[in-house]
């Protein structure tokens, strides 16, 4: 078996004890004869794994007891829709906090159902290259929530402060940068991340609610799109996607491990200092198009000299066994991300490799 590096925005590289891990209990989970997979989310043996994901959550992030850890489906997208319908009553409007493609998205469902307003925005001619700061932010002290994309997973930039927004619950779409470093979740009414980047398979949305919040749901609403109805449930009021559950609670143990959310963010750094010290040390041939202050530590981003040549290092580098390099279509260039499960010394090896294909090209 040969495994690539897979430097993938999404679904994403996962750490590698995780996969065999499941691998090798796929077929008998726990002595009880048959799969995880196969067993009823209500029964006994999900149960335990259900639980478990949850208070792994809570001590990794040090999760306050006016929070609850929700689980549901139709990813990260789905709450951009839900967010509104649940939080925001019908004369209220929202503040959006602009810094990429997600945001977009996220403020365009929200006007489907209601107001929604800009509330800051990262462009800088046209273009997402940097986080706005606290001063530049234009908040409305009426709005239902304040929301912010902590990680543009496409733009190569993150937040690396925390927006106040006074008695304003914050709205977090953490999708691309949970768990990459410890938080403060007491700041926060909601935080919610499709698992497929950072924590897991995807298929399960992680959600971290301020419990008081979920009175807000209205009865007009769905039953099973309320934030109420989950909370009450405990995520279990129909069928869960068990298996990456499951997964997700094999990459908590793994992180809880390695030393948890404060070892992750060192492990973070670590890589990230790899790849924006060899754009930085050698700016003749990499360029960063990201203002430094806003650099991600998860998805860094860098353009060489020419189409061409980007071309050419992305085909060469998946030769060398490093594959999922190429920038989202809509800015190009490079993309590298480098989440949780990355090894630092896969990130070594990939830094050799363009300081080399920098020489030779140069
Ligand atoms: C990937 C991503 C999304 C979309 O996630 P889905 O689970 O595919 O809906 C939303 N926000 C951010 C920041 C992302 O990185």
């Amino acid at each position: 078996m040969t495994r690539v590096i897979n430097f993938s925005a999404g679904p994403a590289t996962l750490p590698l004890p995780v996969l065999e891990y499941a691998h090798d209990e796929f077929l008998d989970f726990e002595g009880t004869g048959m799969s995880l997979i196969e067993h009823s989310h209500r029964g006994a043996a999900y149960a335990k794994v259900h639980e478990e994901t949850k208070v792994l959550f809570r001590e990794l992030l040090d999760i306050p007891d006016t929070h609850e850890v929700l689980f549901m489906q139709g990813g990260a997208s789905a709450q951009f829709a839900l967010v509104p319908m649940n939080l925001r009553a019908p004369a209220q409007s929202a503040d959006y906090v602009m810094t990429g493609a997600w945001s977009d998205k996220a403020l365009s469902e929200a006007k489907i159902t209601g107001d929604a307003r800009e509330a800051g925005t990262g462009k800088v001619d046209g273009k997402y290259t940097r986080i706005p700061t606290q001063s530049e932010l234009d908040l409305d002290e009426n709005a239902a929530y304040a929301h912010y994309t902590t990680n543009n997973t496409i733009m190569g930039t993150q937040f690396h402060y925390v927006p106040q927004t006074g008695e304003v619950p914050l709205v977090a779409d953490m999708s691309s940068d949970i768990l990459c470093r410890p938080i403060d979740v007491s700041k926060y009414g909601l935080i919610y991340a499709g698992a497929q980047k950072n924590l897991g398979p995807a298929g399960i949305t992680i959600l971290i609610l301020r419990k008081d919040l979920a009175d807000r749901s209205p009865d007009t609403l769905p039953k099973i799109f309320r934030y109420s109805t989950i909370l009450a449930g405990d995520s279990l009021q129909n069928t869960i996607p068990t298996f990456a559950v499951y997964m997700v609670r094999n990459v908590l143990r793994w992180v809880q491990d390695l030393g948890g959310a404060s070892a992750m963010e060192r492990r973070n750094r670590e890589k990230a200092d790899l790849i924006y010290g060899m754009i930085d040390e050698n700016p003749d041939f990499f360029r960063c198009p990201v203002e430094r202050e806003s650099r991600s530590i998860m998805n860094p981003v860098f353009r060489l000299p020419t189409e061409e040549l980007e071309k050419t290092f992305i085909a060469e580098a998946a030769h060398a066994g490093m594959v999922g390099i190429k920038g989202h279509r809509s800015v190009g260039g490079i993309r590298t991300s480098i989440y949780n499960a990355m090894e630092p010394s896969d990130v070594e090896r990939f830094v050799d490799f363009a300081k080399a294909f920098a020489k030779g090209a140069g």
